[in-house]
């Protein structure tokens, strides 16, 4: 194997012990597992009596069901109309975020709307999806005529190191459930951290349930190091190595010429498996025998250059760390977001899905 993300089962469950010791939790493991893969990492969650997941689409839901008939699962995303008899069947519960859409629900299923299990979001400060406050007392009249199901309430936070504007989202958050209170609607259960407001917050704005994916996965939540436990490694190989004089340009175009002769590292892994371009000349590193190889020139389609000119002893084949540990050295999600300018599940959902993901004990990350 040429390519492949390594997943420590370990320190998934260590993040995860972490987590439920603040808070009991909806799993997100929304587009495959923020890239992970669901058949790697449900399994994990399961074991540990997880049974509350939370996907973006029907598809993802639809998988998890097949795999497990006693848990509930949450689409957070849109739920298109023509799945909804199969969501009623497969008992998954879909988020209404606008009248609109839930005017067509009921329409659809006619006298099956009551068996839907609905999440009713509302819209507090993120401007995205959700119905606003003054839509309340409308939605509370929609509810009791078609004696809809509602499971749970919940919003989203849009900047949870904000404290200002959290409170404020929280305020109207307390607001919007109370009217509903008011109006004698049973609206199950309240959620609205995810996992920096839940680590910023440290268990404050807990309600029943947070809503926790990048935590479970080792991806640090908020600006400040958290501690988590990293669960994730890139590797590659070397496939080929070139002596390239000094003077000469390397890879595409004419913006890298080499200051010195150089030993070239050349992987198989380019903007096609999810190296971002933006990497070029940005200081950005691989780890070779705890070496580090840095990034030269642009990246290609499925190959990425390396200066190995400062470590001995590189052979074809020689493993290639992207993203974890190598020796003393370790690049983490981080470093990759500060070299790309972008945030870290960007990163992970990135890596193309034709990369193997191989879930491991520990021993095989420890190597
Ligand atoms: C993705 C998502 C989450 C999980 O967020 P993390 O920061 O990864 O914990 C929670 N709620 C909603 C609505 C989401 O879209």
């Amino acid at each position: 194997m040429l390519n492949c993300v390594k997943i420590n089962r370990e320190n998934i469950i260590k993040n995860l012990k972490r987590i439920r010791n603040m808070t009991p939790l909806i799993c997100v493991v929304k587009d495959d597992a923020y890239g992970l893969g669901i058949e790697n990492i449900l399994p994990v969650l399961y074991n540990e009596g997880e049974r509350y997941y939370a996907v973006a689409f029907f598809e993802e839901a639809s998988e998890i069901r097949k795999m497990y008939e006693d848990v509930n699962i949450i689409i957070l995303n849109y739920t298109e109309e023509e799945k909804l008899h199969e969501a009623v069947k497969d008992k998954i519960e879909v988020s209404v975020f606008s009248m609109l859409q839930l005017h067509r629900y009921i329409e659809i299923l006619g006298d099956k709307i009551p068996e839907l299990g609905i999440h009713i979001k509302f819209n507090t400060g993120m401007n995205r999806l959700g119905f606003d406050i003054e839509e309340t007392p409308e939605l509370c009249r929609i509810i009791s005529e078609n004696n809809l199901q509602v499971k749970s309430v919940f919003s989203h936070i849009s900047n949870s190191e904000n404290i200002e504007n959290t409170e404020k989202q929280l305020e109207k958050f307390e607001n919007i459930t109370n009217l509903l209170k008011k109006h004698e609607i049973n609206y199950g259960f309240r959620h609205i951290s995810a996992s920096p407001a839940l680590f910023q917050y440290t268990g404050k704005y807990n309600f029943d349930f947070s809503r926790v994916g990048m935590a479970i996965y080792g991806l640090e939540p908020l600006s400040k190091d958290t501690g988590l436990e990293k669960c994730i490694s890139i590797e590659s190989k070397i496939i080929n190595i070139k002596n390239v004089k000094k003077g000469e340009y390397i890879s595409y175009g004419e913006n890298n010429r080499l200051e010195k002769d150089t030993a070239v590292g050349i992987i198989p892994m380019g903007y096609a498996q999810g190296i971002q371009m933006q990497i070029e000349n940005k200081g950005a590193y691989a780890l070779i025998n705890g070496k580090k190889a840095p990034v030269i020139g642009e990246v290609c389609m499925d190959m990425l250059l390396l200066d190995i000119s400062g470590i001995e002893n590189v052979n074809l084949l020689d493993s290639v760390v992207l993203l974890g540990k190598s020796g003393n050295e370790e690049i983490t999600l981080r470093d990759i977001s500060k070299w790309t300018s972008t945030i870290q599940d960007d990163i992970i959902t990135k890596i193309s899905k034709k990369i193997k993901r191989i879930i491991t004990q520990g021993e095989l990350w420890k190597k």
